[in-house]
């Protein structure tokens, strides 16, 4: 019924394996906010950091739909592994793959096999929602390229080594557009130039360390642009066609939490006791648990359709679906939020209590209507696509196109 070839049953029970080694460290990761240095090796022992790489470059060549399958049982779990597994499959290593040159694919390939997950540096205090607006800057001089300014809300930031760094590219004066530059952190001839300024205190997936990272004349050689077709003047829409994977992960991320505390909600709601009758007999937690389980299913189906849009996997894929892909993740992300908060009241007081992992899972939803395109900036994406036209957001741009 769903769909899903042997192989990805194998893959997802492997994952589900897994997941439980997941679940036994999540508590531990949530309260000491520390990186789950063990479990990332674990998952790069099992194979499943960059399995989207193609085959050429030793990865497993898996298409999307068979990542979004392991990303949703480890999320299930534990919600900062399923977002590692996101990072690791999806996003700024997508991008590489798609549009790196051979030596940058087998550099970044060799550092996600190896376990990193890379980290993607777009967002600036000034410059969220309008990203366009950033004005971290990359000035070419010589054969490099030299980076000044400040990124915040960057996620691996501190643990992560690859780093792709959107930056408005400036020769000889003129502006080309936005670039992605790749830099690594945390080997040899570490860049100076790259300060992780101060971890961001979060609200949840308290193990995964967002960071304020402060580029101080960062040179970044030319070998290290990454040069999308188009070069920089399509550099920053093609780099967010890449950006559309890392989207379909994060919403599926957000679905494996909803799907974890459903199903303790599940469990608890025919095991507690009220009135000398299970709690589920009575129809006010009924409906409430089915229209949990409606509102996962249509996630999960919208995930996948994106998913599938990317294509087979091994380097044939495209990115998913750029409305497609919108619409699961602002489906997931209000999923998640309803779906955990309702799991919690299914609990009680027991699920307001530190002692269970209810609260932790209702605050790590709370973030994938925030990061990656807010609920409300991606919505205006699906009007657009289906309006077929374009709504501009800045008051010039809406006066020009009133104008026209
Ligand atoms: P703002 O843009 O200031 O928006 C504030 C509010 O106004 C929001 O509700 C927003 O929806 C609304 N709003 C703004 N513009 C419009 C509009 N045109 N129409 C309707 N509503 C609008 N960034 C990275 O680069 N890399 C990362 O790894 C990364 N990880 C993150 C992890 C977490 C946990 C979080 C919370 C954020 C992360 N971000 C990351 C940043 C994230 O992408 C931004 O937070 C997001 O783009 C929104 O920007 P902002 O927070 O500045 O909000």
């Amino acid at each position: 019924m769903d769909g899903l070839t042997p192989e990805q049953a194998r893959l997802r029970d492997r994952a589900r394996e897994l997941a439980r080694e997941a679940a036994a460290q999540a508590a531990e990761t949530d309260r000491t906010e520390r990186y789950p240095w063990p479990m990332v090796r674990r998952m790069t022992e099992a194979g499943l950091m960059g399995l989207t790489i193609p085959k050429a470059f030793g990865g497993a060549g898996s298409s999307y739909l068979d990542a979004v399958l392991v990303i949703e049982e480890l999320a299930k779990a534990c919600a900062v592994c399923g977002r590692i597994a996101v990072e690791a499959n999806m996003g700024a290593i997508g991008a590489v793959m798609a549009y790196g040159s051979p030596a940058q694919q087998r550099l970044a390939a060799g550092l996600v096999l190896a376990g990193d997950k890379p980290a993607i540096c777009i967002t600036e205090p000034e410059a969220g929602s309008a990203a366009t607006e950033m004005t971290t800057r990359a000035v070419r001089r010589g054969d490099a390229w030299v980076i000044d300014g400040v990124k915040h809300w960057i996620t691996g930031g501190g643990v992560s080594r690859l780093h792709l760094v959107f930056a408005r590219a400036f020769e000889d004066g003129v502006d080309l557009g936005i670039g992605g530059f790749l830099v690594v952190r945390g080997g040899e001839g570490d860049p100076a130039g790259l300060v992780i300024h101060r971890r961001i205190p979060s609200m949840g997936l308290k193990g995964m360390p967002e960071a304020e990272i402060h580029f101080r004349g960062l040179e970044v050689p030319d070998s290290m642009v990454l040069r999308p077709p188009g070069g920089f003047a399509r550099g920053f829409g093609r780099l967010m066609e890449a950006y559309n994977g890392q989207r379909v992960g994060a919403a599926t991320a957000a679905l494996g939490i909803a799907a974890g505390a459903f199903d303790r909600a599940m469990d608890y709601a025919q095991a507690r006791r009220q009135f000398g009758r299970p709690i589920a007999e009575f129809q006010g937690l009924a409906w409430m648990l089915a229209d949990m389980s409606i509102r996962l299913e249509a996630s999960r189906a919208l995930i996948w359709r994106a998913a599938r849009s990317a294509g087979p996997g091994d380097g044939a894929d495209g990115f998913p679906d750029r409305l497609a892909a919108a619409q699961a993740k602002v489906l997931a992300a209000d999923t998640a939020i309803e779906v955990t908060n309702q799991a919690l009241q299914v609990w009680g007081a027991a699920g307001y209590s530190r002692d269970n992992p209810m609260e932790r899972f209702v605050r790590d939803a709370r973030m994938f209507a925030i990061a990656g395109g807010t609920a409300q900036v991606l919505r205006t994406q699906v009007a657009e696509r289906i309006l077929g036209r374009k709504l501009p957001q800045t008051r010039d741009g809406f006066l020009r196109q009133a104008a026209e």
